[in-house]
């Protein structure tokens, strides 16, 4: 099948693009943001989306820096997956993201597949949107009405569903730096490399000696967006991390969590991977955490 006929526009700075949203096209229907197309373009070409007007984003400046200030890494929304993927900044700063972004797919995707877009998109089994939960990452967006910010806990709002309004776009997407003492791990399974994940656990613990000071877990897959496990994170703060608190963590992770079942898995099955991983995911975000302090 082959996409339904829109109208095509490139601006070239925010505000012309936010206009270009704003406006209703003249016979009705949607106005969609073009970044990487890595899910927008299958979806036109499925005829699951039929927007009247494409606005492509791609040649408005200074969305694709990457920079660190003041504690914070900045992404700009229109970097690459790819380009952060091998991001020493990123990698530095944002350990969990650096550990998330090869299971994006396969690197085909990733080299055009933007990190706003992936965010933006929401997929509640995609791994971005996870890490941005799990960091408590905040959303920059420009609309009509100027400059907000959004953070993670009110972005992700449902379904492939975010807090965006129609015509705003994210321009940026910020978190804090890791502290020395801290190490992330990304764990998921899906059925073959490169398919978006049936559950995923994004983990990120910073020790003192043995003892986990602070700790921050959230799950795709399990949800209708992605889900943190604050009661999780609870059982680990002021423990070593040995199989009784990782028990004790992935317990109080999934008491909580009713997955949906679908052609994938089915919800039991998603509850046991999310309390495997989750145990998998601490671990390895504590030896990790070890090694860099
Ligand atoms: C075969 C295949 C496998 C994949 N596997 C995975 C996977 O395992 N994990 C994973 O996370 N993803 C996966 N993806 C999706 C990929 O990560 C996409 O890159 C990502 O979901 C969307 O990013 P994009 O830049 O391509 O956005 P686009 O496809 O251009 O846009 C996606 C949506 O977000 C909106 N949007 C984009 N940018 C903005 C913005 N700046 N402001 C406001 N709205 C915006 C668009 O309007 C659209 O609705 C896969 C894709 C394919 C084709």
């Amino acid at each position: 099948m082959k996409p339904a006929a829109f109208d095509y526009q490139s601006p070239t700075s925010i505000a012309e693009a936010v206009q270009m949203l704003a406006e209703p096209p003249e016979d009705g229907g949607d106005v969609k943001v073009l970044a990487g197309g890595q899910s927008l373009v299958p979806l036109l070409s499925l005829r699951l989306a039929t927007p009247a007007r494409i606005v492509d984003i791609n040649r408005i400046p200074g969305l694709t820096g990457i920079s660190e200030e003041g504690g914070v890494l900045t992404l700009g929304a229109l970097v690459r997956q790819r380009t952060a993927e091998h991001s020493d900044v990123v990698a530095r700063a944002c350990p969990l993201m650096a550990a998330a972004i090869p299971h994006i797919g396969h690197t085909a995707i990733r080299n055009r597949g933007t990190i706003g877009g992936s965010i933006a998109h929401a997929d509640s089994a995609a791994e971005l949107p996870t890490v941005a939960l799990c960091l408590d990452a905040e959303m920059v967006a420009h609309g009509s009405n100027g400059e907000r910010t959004i953070p993670a806990a009110e972005f992700f709002t449902g379904f492939f569903s975010t807090a965006l309004a129609e015509d705003e776009i994210l321009t940026a997407v910020r978190v804090r730096s890791v502290a020395p003492g801290t190490g992330a791990a990304y764990e998921e399974l899906a059925r073959r490399h490169g398919d978006f994940a049936m559950v995923g656990v994004a983990a990120q613990v910073r020790l003192d000696g043995d003892t986990v000071t602070e700790a921050r877990i959230a799950l795709s897959g399990v949800d209708a967006q992605p889900v943190r496990a604050s009661k999780a994170e609870a059982a680990l703060v002021g423990h070593t991390v040995d199989e009784q608190t990782l028990s004790a963590a992935a317990d109080a992770a999934t008491a909580d969590l009713h997955p949906a079942s679908d052609l994938h898995a089915s919800a039991a099955y998603r509850k046991h991977l999310a309390g495997v991983l989750i145990r998998r995911a601490v671990r390895n975000a504590a030896t990790r955490a070890k090694e860099s302090a």
